[in-house]
This record gives structure tokens, sequence and C-alpha cells, in this order.
């Protein structure tokens, strides 16, 4: 068995980098080629239709038939100009991945000549055979067809000869079954209350857009060495392995080949995503060994979720060429750091102001203030539901390890920030302001840029961190859709703004000052949202304990945490501003808690096959050498002797013997538990049975395989070690 590990090190050994080359000394040169842009259709369409595409984009507007139509010809022409021979709808099932199903060009007419052709129906809409993606219960086994619609919004690609056409999901009913759609909708939410609140203080403000910039962290392991190491092949993670020591043999002749190989690897993805009109601009390397970073420049966040999508499968297959797989789950190693996706999300208006940037002018800061309170608010209030989006079974395990934000969701301000709300707090009342109370107050809100020009102080153990011109919502996983979170965010900041515009024309109407009235209402958000604020040490214990002092919740169960989609909070937030309906939130929980008993339930037959199978056979072997050599001894030796040269020997077979059996034992444990959850068909029970009576023998587990990992000879042992897996 231990064949399989010595022989993926000795690839190992020979691995060469494979050498790149840019196809341009600039990437300006291709940035885009293969991106049916505005800038190409422009080229391609008629003026009139090229105007009614625009319009469709900038306002959902429909895009009538005979325009689809000039468009799907253009599209084809530009597609087949850069190779393309076929076309699929592009969507984000509610599975992490994105999906297609390929189409050719070519069609035969009724004399049999062959033809390229795509029509703008074929464009607009099609009918994927779906039904093997997560549903929910939403779509019947007897109409389980599922629709996929053009998003214009999210322009077509070229990959692989094959063009790609963004688009939703739906049900034959109508129910979205995706990450997109319910994105789509809270932009709109949020675009119509961001607007309306931006008129209180600039009348030519008509479109509000949010912006997303999410960096993605990720592993990478050479493809011998996951092969080797069963656990990461089938779950993504690894189940077993002690920590390693480092310094060890082999070590130096990683440190030279690696990095050159990850380099070439970085420059091949980063000039795909380029070609795709992915702006990739940053790539580092991250705390952990073999961890690294890559982050883009933000862009409309549904376009910048599509290119996240588009870049984890393109990482994906240009790790092939290299003989690298990336691993995107959120905690592949124990004990080392997790990796995360921070979205750095603002809003942005067509005139050109990012909302969460405090201006010039005290007017512009108002207004940064107005919207940066408010999305503290909306926070604070729907912080259940925010984790919810987060949570996953590979999360679960990030959050709250030591280098990774805590379950409880917080807000981190800075502290110049802080002190303007406090002190706003205490200077408004409900008492009409003097004048010279509220030129004071205004005066001091325009310093605003200048103090956080000087303190750009961060706080890297926040999950909801200010930093400067943008939030950072650190506590979302790196395998996810950005859509999940960005969807809940979006439309609990739209509802919170809503509402804040019919609190304020309320007062305007009792004859308030517009002014006052927002000084009023704001200092009522800061009381109410002061809970959620929090500038110290996200890590540490202390803080644990405040935030329960404190009323904030943490939900470190995955089950416990996606029961939140299912609170009539939770509906009512998403029904009044037209997201998620009642049913698509219900399809949504069972979804994710079906996928995590799943999860969950693999990992354990994993452990459970590699325990029986691996480890136990090669500790006995060991074992066996032991004792033989123990008789051995007695042979040889006198008696005094003997007790003494044995004594060690005996010691660790007795040890092996203990971890053997505590392991065997437990698996036998395990899998009981396992047979009794699967005979429940209530789901909700089921999954919790999962996570209370099956997950802690994973750990329970690896503790006696990590121990014996320590004592078996090393030329026996089967799986790549952590000190292999990472260099
Ligand atoms: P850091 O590691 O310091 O957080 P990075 O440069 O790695 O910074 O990532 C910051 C991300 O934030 C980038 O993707 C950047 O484009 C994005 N960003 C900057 N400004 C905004 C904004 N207004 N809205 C959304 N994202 C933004
Ligand atoms: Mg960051």
């Amino acid at each position: 068995m231990a064949k399989f590990r010595f022989r993926a090190l000795e690839e190992l050994l020979k691995r060469e980098p494979v050498k790149v080359e840019f196809p341009s000394n600039k990437v300006s040169d291709y940035f885009g080629i293969n991106v049916f842009s505005l800038e190409t259709m422009q080229r391609f369409l008629s003026k009139d239709a090229f105007k009614n595409v625009k319009q469709a984009i900038d306002t959902g507007k429909r895009i009538d038939r005979t325009i689809a139509d000039q468009v799907a010809n253009s599209m084809k022409e530009w597609a087949i100009s850069r190779g393309a021979t076929h076309y699929t709808h592009w969507f984000h099932p509610l599975n992490d991945a994105t999906a297609e199903k390929h189409d050719a060009f070519f069609e035969i007419d009724s004399n049999g000549k062959s033809f390229e052709a795509f029509s703008g129906e074929l464009l607009a809409q099609q009918e994927p055979d779906a039904s093997s993606f997560p549903h929910g219960g939403i779509r019947n086994t007897f109409e389980a067809r599922g629709y996929t619609a053009w998003d214009p919004s999210s322009p077509a690609f070229v990959i692989d000869k094959t063009l790609c056409i963004p688009t939703i999901f739906i049900s034959y009913t109508g129910e979205t079954l995706d990450y997109k759609a319910p994105l789509l909708k809270s932009l709109h939410v949020l675009d119509k209350a961001a607007v309306r609140v931006c008129k209180y203080f600039n009348k030519d403000v008509t479109k509000v857009i949010s912006t997303l910039g999410w960096e993605q962290e990720y592993f990478l392991i050479d493809e011998a060495l996951y092969n080797a190491r069963p656990d990461l092949a089938l779950t993504n993670r690894t189940l077993m392995g002690h920590s390693s020591a480092k310094d060890q043999q082999l070590d130096d002749h990683y440190f030279s080949s690696i990095p050159l190989r990850v380099l070439e690897y970085m420059k091949e993805f980063e000039i795909e995503a380029h070609k795709l009109g992915i702006p990739v601009k940053t790539r580092h390397n991250e705390v952990a060994p073999n961890q690294f970073e890559c982050a883009p420049i933000f862009e409309e966040a549904n376009l910048a979720n599509d290119h996240n999508q588009l870049l984890m499968d393109l990482m994906h297959k240009v790790a092939k060429r290299h003989k690298f797989k990336v691993l995107f789950h959120e905690k592949p190693y124990a004990g080392i750091n997790g990796s995360g996706k921070h979205n750095n999300w603002s809003m942005a208006t067509d005139t050109g102001v990012n909302l969460m940037k405090p201006g010039k002018k005290p007017e512009a800061n108002f207004q940064f203030l107005t919207f940066l309170i408010n999305t503290v608010k909306a926070v604070k209030d729907n912080s259940d539901i925010l984790r919810a989006s987060i949570m996953s079974a590979g999360n679960q395990h990030r959050l709250g390890a030591n280098e990774a934000p805590p379950a409880i969701i917080s807000v981190f301000l800075g502290k110049e920030l802080s002190k303007m709300l406090n002190e706003l707090e205490e200077r408004v009342s409900n008492k009409k302001m003097t004048a010279d109370e509220k030129t004071a107050l205004k005066l001091d809100i325009g310093k605003i840029p200048e103090i956080l020009l000087d303190n750009t102080d961060r706080n890297r153990t926040s999950p909801f961190a200010f930093t400067g011109n943008r939030f950072e919502f650190r506590a979302v996983g790196s395998a996810g859709n950005c859509g999940g979170p960005m969807t809940v965010l979006n439309t609990a900041v739209a509802d919170r703004l809503t509402k804040f515009a019919n609190e304020l024309d309320e007062l305007i109407a009792k004859g308030i000052k517009k002014d006052e009235a927002i000084f009023q209402i704001l200092r009522n958000y800061i009381t109410d949202s002061k809970s959620v604020r929090f500038e110290g040490n996200g890590y540490s214990n202390e803080w644990i304990k405040e935030a329960k002092g404190r009323g904030l919740s943490n939900i470190t169960s995955p089950p416990e945490a996606f029961k939140e989609y299912l609170s009539e909070k939770t509906i009512e937030l998403f029904k009044q501003n037209k997201v998620l309906t009642k049913r698509e939130l219900e399809s949504r929980y069972e979804i994710k808690i079906e996928e995590f008993a799943k999860k969950i339930q693999i990992e354990s037959r994993v452990l459970g096959d590699l325990s029986m199978n691996h480890i136990i056979p090669t500790a006995i072997d060991y074992q066996k050498r032991l004792i033989d050599s123990v008789n051995g001894l007695k042979n040889i030796f006198s008696e005094e002797e003997y007790q003494e040269l044995s004594a060690r020997r005996k010691d660790v077979i007795r040890k092996i013997a203990h971890h053997t059996t505590s392991i065997s034992k437990k698996v036998q444990a395990m899998t009981g538990e396992r047979k009794k959850a699967n005979k429940i068909s209530d789901y909700v029970k089921k999954v919790d049975a999962y996570y209370a009576n099956v997950s802690p023998f994973l750990e329970d587990i690896r503790y006696h395989i990590d121990k014996l990992e320590l004592i078996v000879d090393n030329e026996l042992w089967p799986l790549p070690k952590y000190r292999e897996l990472l260099f």
C-alpha cells in the first residue's frame, strides 16, 4: 500500500514547471478578446438593436424577439470568428458549481444541407434536462423540467470552442433554482431603495449598483499526492494526518521547484482569465504553506460573481496541465489556516460616487454616514440569515478556528468612525437642534475623510469590517458561490434603506426639517445596532463571552444555522422585497441540509474505509514485526537483558493494540449511527442526527489514526503525510 505514497513522492521529484508564454507584453492587447462585450456588440449590431440591448442591461427591460434574433445572429457570427462550434446556456445551480449543456450551431435544412444557426429564441430561453440539479423538493419528478433564461447584463463569452451565455435557472412553475436569479432581484431592490435615499442628497442619481471585489483563497497540491489521498480526492479535505514537524527530508527539493511551477500555473490561469474579461489583478502567497490568493479589480456584483465562478472553473482546468489540483475547500488541512473568499462590498451611483467612501464635502459625508449606518443596522438585524448564507460543511471547520472570524456576526468600523457614531448618538436628541448645533455637527461630519485617511486601521479578525471605502465580508467561505451571501446582504440593506426612507418621509410630513429628521433616525439606528459593533479581537475567547452578554447569537452548528432560512423574519424580509418566496426559501433550506448530511455521510464512509482497509492493516503489520522481534530477543538474550530490551517494544505493541481496537470499535459505532440516521425519513431530524451522532466520530477516529502515524514505521505508512502534502 505504501508504494502508492512513495511512487507519488518520486513523481513529485521529477516535476518540471510548465513554461507559459504571454500572448503579448500588454494585458490590454488581449483583455476580453473572448467576451461578447458591449463594445463588440456595438460593432455587430444595428444602432437600434444596440440601444434596445443597452436599455435592457441598464433597466432590466425585456428585449423583444426581433432584436433578440439580431443579437443571437451577431453573437453566433462573433463566436464562430473566435473558433466556437457550440453554444450553451451557462448557469449557477444550487451546488457550488456551474452547469452547461452544449449544442452545436450546425443545423440541417430540408435538403440535407448543413448550415450554422442560432436564433433569438435559443438565446433567450432553453429547457435543459436538469432533473439532477438540487431543487429542494420544488420539482416533482413528473414535472422535472427547468428553464434557463438569458441574463443580458452579463456578457456571453467563448471558452474551448463553446459560446457560453449566462442565464438564470428556474423551475417549470417559476421558482428560482439557482444563485443568479435571486441575486439579480436583490440588486434590483437595492437599486430602487438606494436611489430613493440618494435623492435626499442628490437629485441627479438615477441608478445605484452594488459592487463586489472577491478575494479567492485556495490551496494547491500536486496531482500525484492528491491521488494518493483518497480522503482528499473524495471529500476535498484530509480526514487524517498528524501535523508536520518542519524540515523533513525532501523538503529542499520541493522548495526549489514548487514556487516556479506555481508561478507558471498562476500566469496561465491569469492569461485565460484576462481573455475572458476577468480583471484579475493581485496574486500572492497566503499564510499557510501552499496556500495562495488571487483578487480582481471589483465589478458590478452580478458580473463579479459570474467572474468568480468562471475563474474557479478555469483554475481547475488550467491546473491539469500543470499537474496540480486546486483545493477550494475551506479547511483542507487541520491545524493550519483555512481558505475564505472575502467579499468586498459597496454601492456606487451613476453619478460616480462610491456610497461607502467619505466625500470631500460635508453633504457627501452626510450621505456616506447615512448609508454606512443603514448598513450596520441591516447587518445587526439580519445577522442570523447572513450567517446561514455563509455556513457550510466546509466553512464550519474554518469559522471560529483561530485564524478565521467566529460564527458571531459583528461589525468593525475603526476607532475614528466609532467615535463619530458615538458622538452623533450623544449629540442628537428628539428635541429641535439649534442652528449652531446643526452646523457644528455637520462640520464634524465634514472632517471624516481626513480622519479616515490618517487612520486606515484594519481589523482582520472581524467577519464584517469597514476598510475605508467598502465593507469586507470576511466570513464567506472559499468554495461557495458569492451569490448566496450577496443576495442576503443586498436584500437586508435594501430593506433597511426603504424603511429609512419611509421613516424619513413621515418625519418630514410632520414638519421636521430633512437634515434634522435624518439625524434623528440615524441616532436611533446607532443606538439599536450598537451591540453588533466590535472593535476588539474577534478570535479571542473574551469576545465569545462578551458577545453572549450583548445578546449576539453564536451558532456554530450548521443545521442550527440553516434553520434561519425558515424563520418568520427571513420569510418576511425576502417576501417584502420580492427576492425569494417562502417556497423558495424552504427549498434552499432543504438543499442546504441535504447537502450537509450527504457530505458528512461521505466523509464518514471514506474515513471508515481508510481506517479498516489502510490504517488498521498497516498498523497490525508493523505490530507483527514488533512481536516477532520481541520473540527473537528472547532467544538471544538473558532474561534480564531481554526484559530491559523488550520493554519499549512491548509498550508500542500495547499502544498499537489500543489504537487499532479503538478505531475499529469507533468505526463500527459510527457505521451504526449512520445506519440509524439513514432510516430517519424526516430530513430535518436526519441532518440533526448526522451532525450530533455521526460527525463527532470523525474527530474521534482521526485522533487515534494520527497517533498511529507517529508510531508506525514511515516505510509502511500508506498515505502521504502532512509534511509531504504541504511541502
Ligand atoms: P486586502 O487583501 O488588503 O483586503 P486586496 O487588494 O487583496 O486587499 O483586495 C481588495 C478587494 O477589494 C479588491 O478586489 C478590490 O478591487 C476590492 N474593492 C476595492 N474597492 C471596492 C469597492 N468600492 N467595492 C467593492 N470592492 C472593492
Ligand atoms: Mg481583504
